[in-house]
This record gives structure tokens, C-alpha cells and sequence, in this order.
């Protein structure tokens, strides 16, 4: 963190390298720089390696096997192989595809793009919580679905998903489970034989990895109806061609092995951003929590409505001091309200009076308490315009 001055809470925007992560990575840049796929020398051979190494960590956390876990350059990248790499299955067998009315845009996008004559996709509605309605999901799987996604953790209410009901529905109507899990790892473990989970993205940046990398974890009975997005190499089963970057896969690596016993540190998280709400209610008691209960949501995640107040003018005026967004980092800066709080009935103008603030690793008591003096005295300052 750069000063007291400047308190970052936009944690599920991305997040800081783990000390941790960085040291484990720094060699695989101009040591052990050789190209993983190189295999004919000790270069190639180290780096290749670790690669595995990391590909053998992200696999034991997830429970899977080592060849179910494809590296990517993050949740983008694995969202679109998971649904542009089905096009032709859904297109020969069962052309229906529902997706959740809070995906992420990397998913969103994708399966419009896969839309077509014998292809379609619908939207299955969430409760004010963001919580998936799972009669209303068994009852749309009567025809043909090929595929449901639908993500574990909301980037920007926090809601977590019961995956195991949702698996256990796609299941009886024989779809593919695709689940984005991008925001999921920082608050809860995923155990995807468990969970009952075909398809399944992660992204390094979000759990104190780096940037750039992250994996799609893919069943192995399912591998052979995906087919590559992309085309060159044979690299990743020929699924992903590419040279893969070792010092991001040895991040990537690193950072989910850090997650193992996280309980403590999630009961922290948890703890800070309890504080933020409580604090920020007895200064502003006209402010109304947005999505699940402070019990039922991510950790880290919290998501106010600051009534009658513009939150790009609010967010402006914490400026420099608090990092925060009112929206997922990848849509903010377009215009017009967030599809997630329409989709959970809030009108554009309760959209646009509301701010996502996200706890993390490195938050302190006392960053939340300097927060809730700026945020409360720049929130006057504006009501008194
Ligand atoms: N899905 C969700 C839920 C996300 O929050 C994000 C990042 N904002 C992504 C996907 C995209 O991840 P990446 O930046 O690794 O491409």
C-alpha cells in the first residue's frame, strides 16, 4: 500500500502479489528462463518442471487431476474457451444454453456470440440477493440444455451461488456445469468433484497471484467435446497453444497454494469489512446494504447504496485517499447502470447511488476507520452542495 493516505479496498478489482508469490517467481524470469516446451536442454526442462509443479498445486487444490487443469491467460480467456469451445457440441446435441442474470461480461459475451439459428441462450433470473432461482433453473432445463453457467461468486454483491444444488439439477437434465470462480477462492474452498463442477475458471490476479494467467479446470470426460479457440502449437493437449509463461504459472501456482488454510485470514476479511458497514451505518444511517446479508456473501465484499447521492461524484471526492468502484473494473468507465443491479431489481438511479468497497489481505482496522471518516465527511460535504 502506498500511504495511509491511499487505502485500497477494491480488492475484488485485483489484487496485490503475495511477498510470498513474487520471491517464488522472480527466478523463472532471467534464471530459469528457458522455453517450458524446449526438450532438449536443462533449460527447457526446469522450467517445464515448475510449470508442472504449478499445474500439480492449482490440481490438488481443486481437486482434480493434473491433466483436467489448462493454464490460460486468465478468466477472460478461460470463460470464452469454456463457451466458444462447446459452440459445436451445443450446436450437434443440445443447442440450449442459460446462463445467470449477474454473469461476468466474459461470459455474457461469448454466448451471444455462439447465438444463432439452432443455438440460444436465456437468462435465468436472481432473487433481490443475486441468488439463483433453482425451481425456476429446473424447470427451464425441460429442452435441450446443453450448458448452464453460472458463477460462485458475484464480483459485485458478493453472492455465493449453491453450486452443489445447481450441479445436482444439471446433473438430472444431463447439462454441462461451466462455473466462473474467478471471485470465489478468497472466501470459500472449491472442491469440483464435490461440487459436482464439468467446467470451471480461475484468474491469478484475484488471489494475490499475477496478472495475466489463470486456468480452466475441465473434466476429464468432458475434454472431448471442447475444441481450441485458438491455433498453433500443440501446448496444453492443443487445447491452448502458446508458449506458457513460466514465472506466471509458478505465480499462479504459488498463490492457490497459499490459500490452503485461509480460514483465519477469511475470518479477518470478514471481521474489517463487518466494521466498514457498521461503521459507516452509524454515520450515514440513510445507507442500505445491496445484495445477501453480511453473513451470506463474500467475505470481502460490500456493496452501498448511498441514497440520492451520485457514487461517481462520491467516489470522485475520496480521491486520492480510497481506491473503491461502482462497478466490476472491466465495465467501469463504460456508461449507463450495472446489469447486476438491475438484474436484482434495483432502478438505474438506485444503480448509479451505489459503491463496491472490497476488503482484503493487506486491510487494516485502522484503514477502515480512516475510511469511514473520509467517506462520511466527503458524503456530507456532497449531500450539502
Ligand atoms: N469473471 C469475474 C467474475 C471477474 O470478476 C473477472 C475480473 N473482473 C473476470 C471474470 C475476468 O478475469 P481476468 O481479469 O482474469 O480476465
Amino acid at each position: 500500500m502506498k500511504t495511509n493516505d491511499h487505502i485500497y479496498l477494491d480488492y475484488q478489482a485485483t489484487t496485490p502479489i503475495d511477498p510470498q508469490v513474487m520471491e517464488e517467481m522472480l527466478r523463472f524470469f532471467h534464471e530459469e528462463f528457458g522455453n517450458p516446451h524446449s526438450s532438449e536442454h536443462s533449460w527447457g526442462w526446469e522450467a517445464n518442471k515448475a510449470i508442472e509443479r504449478a499445474r500439480g498445486e492449482i490440481a490438488s487444490y481443486l481437486g482434480a487431476d493434473n491433466d483436467e487443469v489448462f493454464f490460460t491467460s486468465g478468466a477472460t480467456e478461460a470463460n470464452n474457451i469454456a463457451i466458444l469451445g462447446l459452440r459445436q457440441y451445443l450446436k450437434r446435441e443440445n443447442p440450449m444454453v442459460l446462463l445467470s442474470s449477474i454473469e461476468h461480461k466474459s461470459v455474457f459475451e461469448p454466448a451471444i456470440h455462439i447465438t444463432s439459428n439452432s443455438t440460444k441462450v436465456q437468462y435465468i433470473p436472481v432473487s433481490c440477493n443475486g441468488e439463483l432461482d433453482i425451481s425456476f433453473l429446473d424447470r427451464m432445463c425441460y429442452d435441450k440444455v446443453g450448458l448452464v453457467s453460472v458463477m460462485a461468486a458475484n464480483n459485485e454483491i458478493g453472492t455465493l451461488q449453491n453450486l452443489k444444488e445447481i450441479s445436482f439439477i444439471c446433473n438430472k437434465h444431463s447439462a454441462l456445469f461451466h462455473s466462473d470462480a474467478s471471485q470465489a477462492l478468497m472466501t470459500t474452498d472449491i472442491d469440483v468433484y464435490d461440487y459436482g463442477i464439468d467446467i470451471m475458471s480461475i484468474s491469478g490476479h484475484k488471489i494475490y497471484g499475477p496478472k495475466g494467467i489463470g486456468a480452466l479446470y475441465i473434466k476429464r470426460e468432458v475434454q472431448k467435446l471442447v475444441s481450441p479457440i485458438m491455433f498453433g502449437g500443440g501446448q496444453e493437449s492443443y487445447l491452448r497453444p502458446g508458449t506458457l509463461p513460466t514465472p506466471l504459472c509458478v505465480g499462479l501456482g504459488c498463490a492457490i497454494s497459499l490459500l490452503k488454510d485461509k480460514n483465519a485470514e477469511r475470518e479477518r476479511i470478514k471481521f474489517l469489512r463487518d466494521e466498514l458497514f457498521i461503521r459507516l451505518k452509524e454515520k450515514i444511517p440513510a445507507i442500505r446494504l445491496i445484495g445477501p446479508s453480511l453473513d451470506n456473501r463474500h467475505v470481502g465484499n460490500l456493496n452501498v447504496l448511498f441514497p440520492e447521492v451520485d457514487a461517481q461524484l462520491l467516489l470522485g471526492a475520496i480521491q486520492p485517499h480510497i481506491a473503491a468502484s461502482s462497478g466490476s473494473a472491466c465495465t467501469s468507465g463504460v456508461t449507463g447502470p450495472s446489469h447486476v443491479l438491475l438484474a436484482i431489481g434495483l432502478s438505474p438511479t438506485e444503480a448509479s447511488s451505489c459503491i463496491r468497497f472490497s476488503i482484503g489481505r493487506m486491510t487494516t482496522l485502522e484503514q477502515i476507520n480512516h475510511s469511514v471518516e473520509i467517506i462520511s465527511a466527503k458524503h456530507n460535504q456532497i449531500c450539502h452542495l
